[in-house]
């Protein structure tokens, strides 16, 4: 049985895919199994009787590892996992992990070392590799974190150059609408007497009557006088709602009856055009300020009456969808193309047109309106073809809602428009 084993033992030694050498107590080798043949290339008959350092490179055996190996393996008795370098017969350089034990016989006698050399070239160049991709990556790293530092840098210095301006937009802003405002109340006061004054020249006095020219001429300059009075109260407008200060005042109204109310006062003072009043019945009422719609609805109707022809007809009507109420004011006027219906509710503009001049305006009244309209949680937008007519809506919401902005494209969608 042991005799079996010892056979056993001697096949494991001789085929194993390790080098395991036997070395005498002057390093000569003794002993070269089918894993040294291998990893080295030499046969054993050419070998066996040369000293170990035939296998060690000319730099690490100048530089004395054999002489250390041989002090570390005569104190400790061993050596293990020891990456070094080899030579093959062929002269290429192998990287081997070495592992080295003393031998002694029954009486503690020397009787050399054995060598376990395992060629780990591949394993070593891999990790090698790893370590070198590693380390760019890590040079990598830390540029493009250099990079993304200096760019955050940049960003925070054009940061704060936006803050500044931004700072000095407002300022600027607020100095516009303080300016605005200031020049509007001075200039209210004297138009209103100026109008006065001649509101009274106008009123028959039999004591002295005017001359047909004289009251031509002061017609003229109590229209200019409304004209300027108007303006001055458009932008005095602008300038609260752009301060965010339109003092708006909300309650629940009955809109159906402002309505007939408005349409009254028109056909009395515009007897060329057909004014039809809403059909609708029963209509909720809605919440806003209704001083402020009453604005609205007179600049929309003036415009109504501006834009189209004598005898045509302008039609209000009254719908409720969802939870506003929304009015519809059409007429049978030129029309607007889809280019500058998406403009007039811009502050000063005007669609150029030959009458455009002779038609009174400052191109104020749609954007006030949008602007008031949206502040009172409803919209106001516009449909029209040209040489049909326009028609535009505005929607408040019902009183008795929680007031959320309304959705001015669903009431636009679920409409049937009459252009
Ligand atoms: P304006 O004082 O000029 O009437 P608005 O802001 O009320 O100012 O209107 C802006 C422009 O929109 C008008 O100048 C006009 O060209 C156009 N517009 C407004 N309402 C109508 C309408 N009903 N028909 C045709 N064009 C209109």
């Amino acid at each position: 049985m042991k005799k079996q084993i010892e056979r056993l033992l001697a096949t494991i030694t001789a085929d194993s895919a390790d080098a395991i050498i036997w070395l005498d107590n002057a390093d000569v080798i003794q002993s070269w199994n089918r894993g040294a043949e291998i990893i080295f290339g030499y046969a054993p008959a050419e070998i066996i009787g040369k000293r170990f350092e035939i296998l060690v490179p000319d730099d690490l055996r100048v530089g004395g590892e054999l002489e250390r190996l041989k002090q570390e393996l005569a104190s400790c008795g061993f050596i293990r996992n020891y990456i070094t370098q080899r030579v093959a017969k062929d002269g290429s350089v192998l990287i081997v992990e070495l592992t080295r034990t003393q031998l002694r016989d029954e009486h503690g006698q020397a009787m050399g070392s054995s060598a376990i050399l395992r060629d780990v070239t591949k394993r070593e160049r891999a990790q090698a590799q790893i370590r070198e991709l590693n380390r760019q990556l890590e040079t990598q790293v830390a540029q493009r974190t250099h990079e993304l530092s200096e760019a955050n840098q940049q960003l925070r210095r054009r940061q704060r150059e936006l803050e500044k301006a931004n700072a000095e937009l407002e300022r600027l802003d607020e100095l516009k609408s303080e300016f605005v405002s200031l020049v509007s109340h001075e200039l209210r006061a004297p138009l209103s007497n100026i109008s006065g004054s001649l509101q009274l020249l106008l009123d028959e006095d039999d004591a002295n009557p005017l001359t047909p020219h004289q009251r031509e001429m002061i017609t003229l300059a109590n229209d200019q006088t409304e004209r300027l009075t108007r303006l001055v109260k458009g932008v005095l407008n602008i300038a609260r709602i752009e301060a965010g200060n339109a003092a708006l005042s909300f309650q629940a109204f009955d809109l159906c009856v402002l309505i007939q109310h408005l349409l009254e006062q028109w056909r009395a003072c515009d007897l060329e055009h057909h004014w039809l009043g809403p059909t609708a019945s029963n209509l909720p009422s809605v919440w806003g300020d209704r001083d402020r719609v009453e604005e609205v609805l007179t600049n929309l109707f003036d415009n109504a009456y501006k834009y189209s022809n004598p005898k045509s007809t302008i039609s209000v009507e009254l719908q409720v969808i969802e939870d506003q109420l929304v009015v519809s004011i059409s007429d049978q006027g030129k029309g607007i193309s889809k280019q500058e219906l998406e403009k007039i509710f811009d502050k000063f503009y005007r669609v150029e047109r030959s009458d455009a001049r002779q038609t009174y305006g400052y191109g104020l009244g749609l954007y006030i309106s949008l602007k008031l309209i949206q502040a009172m949680g409803g919209t106001l937008w516009a449909e029209s073809r040209v040489g049909y007519g326009s028609t535009f809506y505005v929607s408040l919401p019902l009183a008795g809602q929680s007031h959320s902005p309304p959705v001015s494209s669903q009431i636009s969608r679920s409409l049937s428009i009459a252009v």
